[in-house]
């Protein structure tokens, strides 16, 4: 469903690289965790094959399609990828269901309004659709945020452990929450956590980067 070949990123203020040499290959379905310590490339990657940052070296497929490689660079819009960012929050001053609508632009208004109801009953907040963002608790905000990334049924799923201000309790049971969802939806899927034991056992496939180098992870304890 992805593949990532050689895949080399530097930020233009960086002395050295971000992402070295990075080969990623993953199944349709698959779901994949990515683990490491903090500054390790991790969101770099996300924004990477988001096409929020182009490479310097290597080549993207998505499906069959090139999306970056031999003068290609399909943009993210166009890239069908969905997002479950920090800096891509709910937006306050709309409802839920307009939250949802929003990447739906391209449908017409009978066919948005019901893919909108179709996505908030997968994530099981059907009854929410006239509430504001703000009367949610986090848990439920990143249900709402992980509905409006499927909406327009992308072709895999980015998620970068986003809403790190709940609690750590909190955390955990929100981030297994998406794990399951994920699942049910049965999505294309590269999450990265802080917590190595849940992606053991949440995940199909975990890698770490460490200082821009990916690599299998193995975690036996
Ligand atoms: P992680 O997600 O694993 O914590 P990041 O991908 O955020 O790591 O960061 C990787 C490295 O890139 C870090 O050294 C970080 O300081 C650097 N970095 C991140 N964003 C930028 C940026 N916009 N400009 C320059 N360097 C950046
Ligand atoms: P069914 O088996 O009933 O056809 P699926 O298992 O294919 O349903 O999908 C269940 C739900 O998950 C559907 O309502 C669909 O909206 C959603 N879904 C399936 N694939 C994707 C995708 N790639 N992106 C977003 N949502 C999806």
């Amino acid at each position: 469903m992805i593949k990532l070949s050689n895949v080399s990123y530097q930020y233009d203020n960086s002395k050295t690289e971000t992402l070295k040499d990075i080969n990623l290959e993953l199944e349709r379905g698959e779901v994949l965790a990515i683990v490491g310590p903090s500054g390790g490339g991790k969101s770099t990657l996300l924004r990477v094959i988001a096409g929020l940052e182009k490479p310097k070296a290597g080549e993207m497929f998505l499906g069959s399609e090139c999306i970056y490689g031999n003068g290609v660079f399909v943009k993210p819009e166009d890239r069908g990828i969905g997002m479950l960012f920090q800096d891509y929050a709910l937006f306050p001053h709309m409802t839920v269901a307009k939250n949802i609508e929003y990447g739906l632009i391209g449908m017409k208004s009978r066919e948005r309004k019901k893919r909108m109801k179709e996505v908030l009953e997968l994530v099981n907040l059907a009854e929410y659709e006239r509430r504001y963002p703000h009367e949610l608790s986090g848990g439920q905000q990143q249900r709402i945020a992980l509905a409006r990334a499927i909406a327009p049924m992308p072709k895999i799923l980015l998620l970068d452990e986003p809403f790190s201000n709940l609690d750590t309790f909190l955390l955990q049971s929100v981030r297994e929450e998406l794990f399951g969802i994920i699942r049910a939806i049965g999505i294309t899927a590269i999450m990265v956590t802080h917590n190595p034991e849940d992606a053991k056992t949440q995940a199909d496939r975990v890698i770490q980067i460490i200082d821009g180098i990916a690599s299998e992870s193995r975690y036996e304890q």
